[in-house]
């Protein structure tokens, strides 16, 4: 059998590897159009801050080793073109201009996404960049290290728009994040833990707007400011953060697509075509505490995806479980995690969902204060059924694994009564008798006893 895999990030990656362990007699093709093999734009921040000292070791697999297990790997080559009813891609080897048709029994995609360009004046102007990729991770990198780069504006307060402010506002610039939405990671956090984080980011030199529709990008060569609906911001970079879109123009003739690009592919990873499968940031998923197909961008998931694909090539034995959109990050001391329903994605999904905070230090009162921190955790609920729909924790202390667990109660349908008396271990070197999350269940059973 010959399967052909096109994309080397966490989809491209996970179905070679499920490959040569499934199929270890496969002719498997690799294909690449970058010139970097496996880059994890998930740990730039890292690179960036200088945490891992090159851009080259921030990767899954260098070629040589994937070549030494048996795989033809083939970087720089870009597939341009997918005949699905003969079984053919046509590729291009990007160096050499040298085009070539190659026949496939199995085809599994995952070419991701690039991110989304703002389509106002100035757009071209030197110094606007963006955060994805081994390209401009090192482009980003110069501009670190450029003493001239004093102001940065970044575009979009999501969770990578957050990491590039983070990143320059450590290196000593001044930043400001626009975003058109009113909080910062207002996808992920309710108000009530974003008003936690915003004065962290102002202390810590990242000023974020919220209510900003960019109209303009200043300057004459190279980029001087962002002109938004509500003023104007000085800027030597300009880094756009601003969202995603799929890689997937050269595929509209031959695959069911949504308007948006995203592939339609079945809960086996299957695609419109026979014998080609699509993976990771280009396909919607199934979402579990929405009961919806969303698109959830992420490395976890992507990775998942290319392992189904593998489970799933001959027969569709294997539905993908879904997911539930379990994701953290830091922001300068505090940690945070989130999975499922917030307020916002369920006003968008129009789900009807409850919820309660609770904030407490997670240690007893005795345990010495600089071992011990506070802690903000909001329960997402069915008013109905009082099955957990989401949860977000907030601390100076990494309690971020804690929302592992919220993600596996949403996954397998607990209630609020179960989060409550759930057997959570306790030892003051950890944490209280009553766990946070059981804290957060009692104070669900509160809320409805009173309801
Ligand atoms: C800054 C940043 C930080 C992130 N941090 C996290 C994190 O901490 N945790 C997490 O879970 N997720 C994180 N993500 C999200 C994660 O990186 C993406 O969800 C993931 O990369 C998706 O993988 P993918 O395989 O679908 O596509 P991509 O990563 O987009 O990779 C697609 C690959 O396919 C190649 N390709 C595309 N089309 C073709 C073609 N026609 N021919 C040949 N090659 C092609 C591209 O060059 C690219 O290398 C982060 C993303 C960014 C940008």
């Amino acid at each position: 059998m010959k399967v052909i895999v096109v994309g080397s990030s966490h989809g491209g990656y996970e179905a070679v590897e499920g490959l040569l362990k499934d199929y270890p007699d496969a002719e498997i093709q690799w294909y690449e159009q970058g010139d970097f093999l496996s880059f994890l734009s998930c740990g730039m921040q890292m690179f960036l801050e200088g945490k891992v000292d090159s851009a080259d070791k921030v990767r899954y697999m260098t070629p040589e080793a994937i070549r030494e297990r048996g795989v033809s790997l083939f970087e720089q080559t870009q597939v341009f073109a997918l005949h699905s009813a003969d079984h053919e891609i046509e590729v291009k080897d990007l160096q050499t201009g040298e085009v070539r048709t190659e026949n496939y029994d199995k085809l599994i995609l995952s070419p991701g996404a690039v991110p989304m360009e703002l389509d106002v004046p100035g757009k071209n102007l030197e110094n606007v960049y963006y955060m994805r990729g081994h390209d401009w991770a090192v482009k980003l990198k110069e501009k670190v290290l450029d003493n001239n780069v004093k102001n940065v504006v970044v575009i979009g307060s999501g969770y990578i728009g957050i990491e590039a402010a983070e990143v320059f506002a450590k290196a000593g610039k001044s930043v400001e994040v626009l975003d058109m939405l009113p909080r910062p990671l207002a996808t992920y956090l309710d108000k009530e833990l974003t008003d936690v984080i915003e004065p962290e980011l102002t202390q810590n030199n990242v000023h974020v707007h919220g209510d900003q529709l960019v109209q303009e990008y200043l300057g004459e060569n190279a980029v001087t400011g962002v002109k938004t609906d509500k003023g104007e911001y000085s800027a030597d970079l300009v880094v756009v953060a601003a969202g995603v879109k799929p890689n997937t123009a050269w595929l509209k003739d031959e695959l069911a697509m949504y308007p948006n690009g995203m592939v339609k592919t079945d809960n086996f990873m299957r695609s419109s075509a026979d014998d080609v499968f699509v993976v990771g940031d280009a396909t919607l998923l199934k979402y579990n505490p929405g009961n919806t197909l969303l698109n959830v961008a992420l490395a976890t998931n992507a990775r998942k995806q290319g392992r189904f694909a593998v489970k799933n090539l001959e027969a569709p034995l294997h539905p993908f479980p879904g997911v539930q959109g379990t994701s953290a990050l830091s922001v300068f001391d505090y940690k945070f995690a989130s999975s499922g329903l917030n307020a916002t994605n369920a006003q968008k999904l129009g789900k009807q969902v409850r919820s309660v905070v609770v904030e407490d230090d997670f240690r007893m009162d005795f345990v010495p204060k600089e071992e011990n921190a506070y802690v903000w955790f909001k329960l997402t609920y069915d008013p109905d059924t009082k099955a957990i729909l989401g949860g977000q924790i907030l601390s100076k202390h990494d309690l971020t694994a804690y929302i592992n667990v919220i993600s596996l109660a949403i996954k397998t349908k607990q209630t609020i009564y179960d989060l409550a008396y759930e057997d959570f271990f306790f030892q003051p070197g950890f944490d209280k008798p009553w766990n946070i999350l059981n804290l957060a269940g009692l104070a669900a059973e509160k809320q409805e006893d009173e309801d």
